[in-house]
Formats: structure tokens, sequence, C-alpha cells
């Protein structure tokens, strides 16, 4: 079977009625990128760069981030590279940033949102990405956006560290693509207004599931309440594809569910172009990809749509899998 698999790792990825699809990786250190591309990644959809900052004593230095991302843009070689940017809070500490202690971490001081919070800090990490984007194809994305607030504000950090690293006559790709990740149910709900603001979405289905069915996604007591096939998540998802291509920017999927293969129609089905999964799932995906058919796939999104529980979508879409069995 891993035999059988691994000989697509070279084959387009696209559907029985030639839909090409984007199948990228998420990658949480530079080193996993080697095992994605031999897996056949079209690119990376994810880097989740705060595990550069975990488990050490001091924060990694600007020069330091900009090293590990020019060496992943150089490896992709023109192919795109998604540069999350510090993701801390929730379940994952620093051990050189004191934060207090939660009753709610995951409601709290989190991703972006500490990230703004020290804009110095954060600027380093922005000029360390600026500086990786003059040698390759790489693109920013900010972590657990709600507000369109926030993403001004992110953009207006960029501004100012493209502007310092200008006036040290340091190069970078002064188009550098922003985009959000989709994670948080306000963001969904208010995705005609995010879209205007930045290039693409990613939708972070991990924590869009904890957020939107108020189940904490690392609590094993509540573990069979964490449901990414309930009728909620479908509509939040539908909501963000349909305003993404009302204002024309692209939308990806990079959280677990992306590497499900029975959510595939799913992603067919919504019209999503580009899947973000870890590299252990990549081919599977593919080769279920290259079984299936968007155009069909988009006549059953419509049906899961209407259905009212996560049961009946379990079983309109257990009743699809049977066709490949
Ligand atoms: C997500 O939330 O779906 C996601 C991709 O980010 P993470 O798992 O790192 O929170
Ligand atoms: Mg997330």
């Amino acid at each position: 079977q891993k035999e059988r698999l691994q000989e697509i790792a070279d084959v387009a990825p696209m559907t029985v009625d030639r839909k090409f699809i984007r199948l990228l990786a998420n990658i949480n250190v530079e080193k996993e990128l080697d095992q994605a591309l031999r897996n056949g990644a079209g690119g990376v959809g994810l880097f989740r760069t705060e595990y550069l900052y975990m488990d050490r004593d001091t924060p990694p230095s600007e020069d330091e981030q900009f090293e590990v991302y020019r060496k992943a843009a150089e490896k992709l070689a023109g192919k795109p590279l998604v540069i999350r940017t510090l993701d801390i809070g929730g379940d994952k500490r620093l051990d050189f940033m004191t934060l207090a202690k939660e009753d709610n971490p995951f409601l709290g001081y989190r991703a972006i949102r500490i990230s703004l919070d020290r804009p110095d800090f954060f600027k380093e990490q922005l000029r360390a990405v600026l500086r990786a984007s003059h040698y390759g194809n790489v693109k920013l994305m900010y972590p657990m956006i709600s507000s369109v607030e926030e993403v001004r504000a992110a953009n207006e950090l960029l501004e100012q560290a493209k502007r310092e690293l200008a006036a040290q006559g340091t190069p970078y790709n002064a188009q550098l693509e922003v985009g959000v990740t989709i994670e948080v149910p306000a963001a969904a709900l208010i995705a005609d207004a995010l879209a205007k603001e930045v290039s693409f979405f990613s939708i972070g289905t991990n924590d869009l599931i904890q957020y939107t069915l108020a189940v904490d996604r690392m609590n094993e007591t509540i573990a069979g309440l964490y449901e990414p096939y309930h009728p909620a998540v479908l509509r939040l998802l539908s909501m963000t594809v349909e305003a993404a291509k009302r204002a024309d920017i692209p939308v990806a999927v990079c959280g677990e569910m992306a590497g499900d293969v029975k959510a595939l129609p799913i992603w067919l089905g919504l019209g999503i172009e580009e899947l973000s999964i870890s590299a252990h799932s990549m081919l599977q995906v593919k080769d279920r990809l290259l079984h299936s058919d968007q155009a069909e796939s988009h006549k059953l999104l419509h049906e899961l749509l209407s259905l009212p529980s996560a049961q009946q979508i379990h079983e309109r879409l257990a009743f699809e899998e049977r066709r490949y069995a």
C-alpha cells in the first residue's frame, strides 16, 4: 500500500473531471520539508513558526529566523511558502516569556494578540520574513485573527518593518502577499470584511471547530464532542468560501480536517483549490483526489449543507466512502 502510494507522489493532483487541486504541506520545523517534497508537496501552506521559539531560553534573533525561512524558501525553489507568525499561548508555552496563568488560555493571550502587544518583538519576525521573501515565493499569514482592526494593526507593523529594511538597503519583496487564518468563528462571520484587507485566507479547522462548538481541543473528557462534521462548522466553511469568492481571493484549508480523506468531497464541493496537510496524509488524500469528481462533489455538498446533524452528514459521507471501498 505504502509503495503503491509513493508511486503517485509525482502525479499531478487532479480530479477525474480535471480540476487541479494544490496539495501543500504543513510543517512545524524546516527539516520536515524534505519528507513533504518527497511526498509531492506543491509547497508549504503552513509553516508553524512557534517551534522556532519553543524549548529555549532566549528568542530566536531576526538573523536566526531569516536563515531558517530563507533556507526553506530556497529549497522550495519557487513553490509557495506560507509563513505563519508566532502562534503561542493556548497549549503552547515559551520558556523565555512569562505569561500569566489564565483560566481559559485558548480564550486568552494567544497568537496575534501577543504579537500586537509586543510590537518590537513582532517586528523582528516580520523583518525576518520580509528578508526571506527576497529568496523565494514567501507569503505571510497572521493566526487567530478575529477583527479587521487586528489585521490593520499587524499590517501597519509590517509597513514599519519594510521601511526599516529599506532604510538599511536590505532587499525584500515589496509585493509580499499577506493572508489570515480563519479559525475563530468571528472571522468566518466577517469574512467579507476581512477579504478586503488581505490577499488570501487559510481555514484553520482545528481551532475553528473548537471555538464553534465550545469544545477544548485538548480536553480528553469531551473529545467525543469535538465534531468536525457538525453542520455549524460546515456553514462557517461555506460562508468563508463564499466571501472569498466574492472578493476574488483564494482560500485554502490547513487544519487536520484537510488531511481526512472523508472530508475531500466537502472541499471539492465548496470549490477549494488548495489543501495544506501533514506530509503523512498527503499521498492518501491525493489518491482519493485522483478518483474524485468535482462536479459530483458540488452536488453532494449542497445536500450536506441541508442536513441538520453531524450524524446525518457522517452517514451521507460514509455512503459516498463505500463507492471507493
Ligand atoms: C488550526 O487551528 O486548524 C491550525 C492549522 O493551526 P494550529 O493547529 O497550529 O492551531
Ligand atoms: Mg490554529
